[in-house]
Order: C-alpha cells, then structure tokens, then sequence
C-alpha cells in the first residue's frame, strides 16, 4: 500500500496524474484501450481520498461489469481507499431499489426475470404472431431498446418512424409484442434488467425526499468505460448527480460495443458542451500491449468509419518488442478448437500461467467445442459471463458449509495457530467433493470441482491479501461478492465472449472464430452494425499484452465443404490477403500443421446435428436434432396442419397452445413423421403424460389423416 496521498500519484503519467488531481470539478478522459484510464480514475479515487479531499462512502464508482467492479474494489483496497463502492449501474440501482421500495411502493421487490426471451416467446404467441429464433432475438433487443430509451408499447411504432430505425419486424407488430410482454411481467409479478433502472429513475424522479437521501449519501461519481452508457443509463446518473457536477468519465469511442443496447458514444464526446468547465484528458501511451499488438490494433481502426472512428487516437506503445501476431487457419471448428487448445498447452508449458490466457469468441454458443477441447488437454478453465457463480449449487452448498464451520468455531483453531485459513476451507470443502487433483474429463463432476477450486483458490489470495483473517470474514467476503455476482479469478483459461473481455487484459489472447458471418456476424447488416464489429474485434485485439492468435475455420465439421471465409476486416493486415503474399500458418508458427484432428476421445458423446455435424450445445436445437439455421427437411403441411390441432385443442383446454406442445417440438414432429408411439415419445418435449393426451391424436395427423378431434381426453 503507498504510504501517502502523494505516493498513489507516484504510478501515474503526468497526464495521468492531472486526471487524480482535477479532485474539483467535472473530468473527461479521452483515450485508446490500454492507456490507463481505469488506473487513472482508481488512483484518482484513491488519491482523494489518502489526501482527505474525498470521503470514501460518499464516492460511487460505476463501471461496466460485475468482474470490473470486482477488480476496483480489490485496486481500491490496495491503494489504501477500501469502503468506496465500485458497482455498475444495475448492482448499484438493484440496491437503492431494495431499500427504498418498501418506502416508495410497499411490500416487496418483485422477483427478478433471469432470462427475457421465453416471455417475450410467451408475448409473441399470445398476439399470435409466430417469430423464429433469430426473429424471436431481435425482437428482444428491439424491446431492450426501447426500455433503455424509455419508449413505451405505444409510442414504439412512432418513435421507430422517426428515428429512421430498422426494426427486425413490423413496428406495430413488435408493440404490440411489448406491451403483451409488460402484461405479463405484471400478471406474474417479475421485473426485467431494464425495469430495475426505470423503477429506481422513477423514484427517484417522484421522490424528492428518496432523492435527497441518495445524493447526501452520494456526492462523488466516477465513471468507466462511459463510450457505452445507455440514455437510461444517463438518466439515472443525472438523477444521482442532481445540480452538483462532481463527475470523472473515462472512455474510447473506438470501443463503444453496445450501441445495439441504444448506448450512445455521444454522452462521452459531448461531455464538455454538458460541462463546460470540464477538464478534458487524453491519453496516448499504450502500457498494455507490444509494439507488435499496438500496431495491428492501430491498423483495424485505421480502416473504421464514423463519428467513433472521427475521434480515434493512434495508440502509441511504451512495452518492449514482442512476437508477431499468429494468424491460424483450420480445416474445420473442431480442428480449430483442438489447434488452439494446443497452443494453450504449449504457452503453459512455457511458463505462460494459466490464468493469463483467454479464448475469446463473439458468441456464447461458440464456447462448447473450447470448453471439449481444453478439458481434454487438460488445461483447467472458466467460462466468463456464461452463468453466475455465486447462483451455482454446488458453490451455495459450499457457502452454507463455509459458514456452519465458522459458526462451530472455525475461528478458534487459527488463535492457537493450528491451521491457516486456506486448510481449513481446504479441510470443509472436501467434505464437498474437492480434491488436491480435478476429476478426469469434463461434464458436471468437473464443472462442480471447477466451482470449488475456485473457491479454494479465493480464499488462498483473501489469505494472502489478509494475513490472519479468520473463517468469518472469509464468509462475509464471499456473501459481499456474491450480492455483487462476482466470481473470483479461477486459475483457469478464461473462455469469454468479446463482450464480456471489455476492460480486461491477458498475456495471451485467442480470438477464435474469425470468419465471415461470425465477424462481421450475420445479423450485422447496416453499415453501422459492421462498424460495431470491427470495433468489437478492436476490443479484442486490445486485450492482449504480449502473445496474440487470430484462428477461423475453413468449414463447420470436419468433411464439410470448405465455404467459409475469413473476416474481412484482417484484410490487408494478415499475410496473404492482399498487399502482402506470405503463407498463413496453417497452426503452428512457420509450420504448416495439419488442420484435421486427430481422433478425438470424448468422454460423453455430444450431441451432434444431423444436417452439419456440428456439436449441438442450445436445447432448442438439441430438441431438432439439428443447428437451427441448418436446412430443415420439415414437411410444411404437417407443421400447419399441427399447429392448427393445437390451436384448436388449446382453445378446448383453456389453456396457452405452448402447453400443448411447444413450436420447437411441432417443428420436430414435422420433421421425424413419427409412425408409432415410441418414435413419438423419443422426441424431447412429448414424456408419458403427453403421449397418453395427444399421441393417438398426432400419430394420426403424421399419417395423414386430419387429427382426431373425436379422440379421447386421457
Ligand atoms: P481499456 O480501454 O481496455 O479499458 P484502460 O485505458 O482502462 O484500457 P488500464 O486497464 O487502466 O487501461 O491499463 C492498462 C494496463 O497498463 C494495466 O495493466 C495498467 O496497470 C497499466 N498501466 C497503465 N498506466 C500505467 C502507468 N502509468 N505505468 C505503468 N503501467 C500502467
Ligand atoms: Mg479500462
């Protein structure tokens, strides 16, 4: 920990250092990825706050993702300004939310939706307008949009005439699909992610006296990465903010990835025009990255277009030189999976620690074949932003385990000097199912032991960080982190998506997948959609320090046609497309590997799409047996003649159509032509009970007759 005020400043540039020192009034940071402008602002906070300038609970420091706060919190604490809150927008509104409601509302906080789109699913089929996935998709985003702009239902068709929008379906259409959606959320009494912002900005708007409370509380705002601050967003910074102007924002144009979200780079390069007395910052030394990932880095955006791209600063870097970056291509995703899951091998046994190397990807689905293949090198990882750690069973039985033992005394055995911390919660673990080495393969044993390292290892850093903390505040941590959704650093691979990497740095960095329809993805049309790509791929590329791989395949599986093309966005930049004619490595730096896979061993057999081949990983497309975009061989008229007997013996139940059968497992129906009632029951989403109700009725329709309306009920 720095001794003084003045030695926090000591780990700045001198730009940097104006940043921690412009403690009065509003600050703007402009600058490239890398640059460090999250240093500046934690050193900022830190600094006033060793210097009595700034008091800490009344500082609130708002970044982009839970592992960002996370990550401040733990910078805060070492540079001596622990007690400062580091959230993001949604934790920091969920738990002013929590405290006023019962004030504001009465009774409880509703239950909080996990996951949209099925209830946007439920919206869509109740006004009877059927959507398939990619539509259902962007009909959540659209709806996502218009709660982040504060569109209401029936404003959404007039607001998307005026503002030019290209929505993914008729706008009155999609209204209607909102407003059936709010219903609901009412009916049900849940609130989405979006409704958390909108009831806090709303109260606070209403409130005056809720609002007073909030801002004597807090008085000072940092925020990161405000390139992507979403208009509601906004306003609740503006609601919190009232007329003082003590506001530091940091951001780079050239990294706004959430735009889709209706987030606007806007609010960051408007920021002196809102503030006229803002000290503005820019910052151009590069301490993250080589010359080598600096220069590639500069070149992607040197071919970017648009306002981001109007203000986007040459990065220049301050580390010493390092390996060129590796351009991979492959035959087909398993071999690029396994290609890569090698070359993490190799870096480890290098010396390249584990825990500083991340696969990256641009869509979740991508992850399962990264997943297969590093658990069979056995290289350990963990998934980022894929699921929430602290909501997993095995790390809440854990947790109850963790605190029974303090209870019993756990705390006792360290004043006789008996046990360090990290044994005890070692000792309590295993009871558990931790062991000193993982279970062979992957699948849910393994997943569970991933789990409880991690936990292991969080408490051997809280040692290490805490000397002598005891069992208790091992806990107190961990239920601190948890009301955050913060998972602890595994010493694992990381596998994330580009959007979760945002922020975050590695000394190695895998960006998979680079192919055309993955990067730009196929749902990116508009000229400004592509735009965001490349920035995505900006974002990226900037994460990595020293060692860099950009792979794609050639093909989906293996003996499938070699139609795919690498992103156009390396054009001109990677050897041998264009100015350039050198080779691409086909794997292996300056050595053409083979891109076909060796025989793979594969403890549990994925499912695998009867079309492609393709592993299968999304449990609508497992239920087809088939990728969702892959050709169907459904017969048309079944699936109508289908859909019209549900339709029919729904309206006779009383109940929604979906409780009947799903479209999903229609759609299956349509393709398989079931002809007995074990084909039938063989497909996911039909079980006994269905199979007794309906069977007879769709064994009939699948034959070709028209459906039993004279068939028995049970
Ligand atoms: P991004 O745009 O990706 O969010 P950033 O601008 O926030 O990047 P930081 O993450 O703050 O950059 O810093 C990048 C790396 O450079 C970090 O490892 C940080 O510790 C280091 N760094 C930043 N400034 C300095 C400095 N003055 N001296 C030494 N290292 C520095
Ligand atoms: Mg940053």
């Amino acid at each position: 920990m720095p001794e003084t005020a003045d030695a926090v400043l000591d780990g700045l540039d001198p730009e940097q250092r104006e940043v921690a020192l412009a403690l009065g009034g509003p600050v703007c940071v402009l600058a490239g990825a890398g640059t460090g402008k999250t240093r500046a602002i934690t050193h900022r906070i830190a600094y006033g706050v060793r210097a009595g300038v700034l008091q800490p609970a009344t500082v609130l420091a708002v970044t982009f993702t839970n592992r960002a706060a996370g990550e401040m919190r733990g910078r805060l604490r070492q540079l001596g300004a622990g007690g400062v809150q580091a959230r993001t927008f949604h934790s920091a509104a969920l738990r002013q939310l929590q405290f006023f409601w019962p004030k504001a509302v009465g009774g409880e906080l509703p239950r909080l939706l996990e996951r949209k789109v099925q209830l946007v699913a439920e919206a869509a089929a109740r006004c009877r307008i059927r959507l398939d996935r990619n539509e259902l998709r962007d009909v959540t985003g659209e709806i996502e949009w218009a709660k982040v702009t504060q569109t209401v239902p029936a404003d959404y068709p007039a607001v998307v005439a005026k503002a030019l929008r290209d929505a993914p379906r008729d706008p009155a259409e999609i209204g209607q699909i909102y407003a059936t959606y709010e219903q609901l959320k009412r009916d049900r009494s849940v609130i989405d992610f979006e409704d958390v912002l909108l009831l806090t900005v709303a109260i606070l708007q209403d409130r005056h006296d809720i609002a007073d409370q909030v801002r004597r509380q807090y008085q000072h705002f940092v925020v990161d990465e405000y390139q992507d601050v979403s208009p509601l967003q906004q306003r609740l910074l503006d609601l919190w903010l009232g007329d003082r102007d003590s506001l530091c924002v940091v951001g780079d144009a050239s990294q706004t990835i959430y735009s889709f979200t209706g987030a606007t780079p806007d609010h960051l390069l408007n920021f002196r025009t809102r503030h006229p007395g803002a000290t503005v910052v820019r910052l151009v030394r590069d301490y993250r990255s080589t010359p080598q990932v600096v220069h590639l880095a500069n070149g992607l955006l040197s071919q970017a277009r648009g306002r981001a791209a109007e203000h986007r600063l040459e990065l220049v870097s301050q580390r010493g030189p390092g390996p060129e970056p590796v351009y991979a291509e492959y035959a087909d995703e398993p071999a690029e999976a396994e290609g890569t899951a090698r070359r993490v091998r190799d870096l480890i046994a290098a010396g390249v620690p584990a825990g500083e190397i991340a696969v990256l990807y641009r869509i979740n689905a991508q992850s399962e074949v990264y997943e297969q293949a590093l658990a069979d090198a056995g290289v350990p990882y963990q998934l980022r932003g894929a699921e929430r750690f602290f909501e997993r069973q095995e790390v809440r039985e854990a947790g109850i385990a963790l605190r029974g033992a303090a209870r019993a005394g756990g705390n006792d055995s360290l004043l006789d000097g008996a046990e360090d911390l990290p044994a005890q919660v070692r000792a309590v673990l295993s009871t558990k199912g931790w062991t000193t080495e993982p279970p062979a393969g992957s699948g849910a044993v393994r997943d569970r032991w991933e789990s409880l390292a991690a936990l292991v290892r969080l408490a051997e850093d809280f040692a290490r960080a805490r000397p002598g903390a005891t069992l208790s505040d091992l806990v107190a941590e961990l239920d601190e982190r948890a009301a955050a959704q913060h998972a602890p650093t595994v010493q694992g691979v990381t596998l994330a998506s580009l959007h979760a990497a945002k922020g975050l740095e590695w000394d190695a960095v895998f960006l998979v997948g680079l192919t055309e329809g993955m990067m730009p993805i196929t749902y990116a049309k508009t000229d400004e959609q592509v735009e965001e790509e490349r920035r995505l791929l900006y974002v990226g590329v900037t994460r990595a320090r020293v060692h860099l791989t950009l792979s794609w395949s050639l093909s989906r599986s293996p003996g499938g046609r070699a139609s795919r093309r690498p992103t156009r966005f390396l054009k001109g930049l990677r050897p041998g497309s264009g100015a350039l004619g050198t080779t691409v490595h086909g794997g292996g730096q300056g050595s053409v590997e083979r891109g076909s896979a060796p025989a793979r061993r594969r403890q549990r057999g994925p499912v695998r799409c009867r079309v492609c081949g393709a592993t299968l990983t999304e449990a609508g497309a497992m239920k087809l047996m088939r990728c969702e975009d892959c050709p169907s061989d459904m017969d048309e008229g079944l699936y109508e003649r289908l859909r019209d007997w549900r339709a029919e013996r729904a309206g006779e139940l009383g109940q929604p159509a979906y409780c009947v059968f799903t479209d999903k497992t229609l759609m299956a129906i349509a393709e398989r032509v079931p002809a007995t009632g074990g084909e039938l029951a063989s497909i996911a989403g039909v079980g006994t009970r269905k199979l007794n109700r309906f069977g007879a009725d769709v064994l009939a329709i699948c034959a070709g007759g028209e459906g039993g309306a004279e068939a028995d009920e049970d």
